[in-house]
């Protein structure tokens, strides 16, 4: 097994694994960002080498995460599926081994009883179906998808234009028609442990997940952050975001909440070792791989 291919953490009771379906290659900033060039890239010098290469690309990865919360089986977002035609050629018409390693990690397709998808983006809600006999069906067929309301209104919409083919038809409404999908609100709480937190602005109805258990807490983003570049440079355009100045605000928002607490922040697109602790640094902030806090488990 590929070095790093699973990691998991524990918060209290609960656990979090990481499963992946894309990353490795460094790519270009300005995929992301329009304005990071290689040299601000480089001026950061903690990315490296988790996070950056040294001549400026930037490294990232499209993975889910398996909450498992007392007896449940929750999936945080479904990267971007295969079979399905899509516009970036990474992404088109894939056909990788995601279902197979989700079952080595131990959480086969049927076992999942929770499907929670921080946003409605194409790189987060592929493996809800997958294409059988020329149709799509539901991957997780014993799970309850849940969606959230604000987020179905706006990409069910008439105006949203969906730049990567027809992600609504073939990865969300066929959980709607097979009556699988819940749409929550955006302070939704699934367990005891696990509850949904709102962090609008790359999409309206943007949320991250927050994990607390035993004293011990963590976070998924989602995609209020693409990368930790962008806890030193908050206000770096991006490429993907729907309202900019929102998704500004709303980083900004995070980072000083979880900033110096023994919190773990798992990025939803960070490279391995993906979970690290927000810390202030110079007028940001940066991400740390080590535990601030001496008490902070890393029980990976
Ligand atoms: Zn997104």
């Amino acid at each position: 097994m590929e070095a790093g291919k699973f990691l998991t953490w524990r918060v209290g009771d609960v656990s979090i694994t990481r499963v992946a379906e894309l990353g490795g290659a460094p790519f270009p900033s300005t995929f992301m960002f329009p304005e990071a060039t290689p040299e601000l890239v480089r001026r950061h010098a903690w990315l490296r080498p988790h996070f950056a290469h040294e001549d400026g690309r930037l490294f990232g990865s499209i993975h889910s995460f398996v909450i498992e919360s007392g007896k449940r089986r929750i999936i945080v977002d479904t990267c971007v599926g295969n079979d399905k035609p899509r516009s970036i050629d990474a992404w088109n018409l894939l056909q990788g081994p995601f279902l197979a390693d989700l079952a080595q990690a131990g959480y086969a397709a049927e076992t999942i009883d929770t499907v929670l998808c921080t946003h409605l983006h194409v790189d987060h809600v592929g493996w809800n179906t997958r294409l059988v006999n020329g149709k799509w069906v539901p991957t997780f067929p014993n799970a309850r998808y849940l969606f959230g309301r604000r987020e179905w209104e706006h990409w069910s919409s008439e105006e949203a234009k969906h730049r990567d083919g027809d992600v609504m038809a073939d990865s969300v409404r066929p959980i709607i028609d097979a009556g699988l999908a819940e749409l929550v609100d955006m302070h939704h709480v699934l367990t005891p442990e696990v509850r949904l937190e709102p962090t609008p602005g790359h999409t309206p109805g943007h949320v991250s997940v927050r994990i607390s258990s035993r004293g011990e807490e963590a976070v998924i983003t989602g995609d209020l952050m693409h990368h930790p570049l962008q806890c030193a440079e908050p206000d770096l355009a991006n490429n993907f975001d729907v309202d900019a100045d929102a998704a500004r605000r709303t980083r900004r928002e995070f980072l000083s909440r979880y900033s110096n607490k023994p919190a773990l922040v798992l990025g939803t697109h960070f490279a391995p070792p993906t979970g690290g602790w927000v810390v202030a640094a110079e007028q940001a902030w940066r991400f740390e791989i080590r535990p601030p806090h001496p008490k902070t488990p890393d029980r990976r």
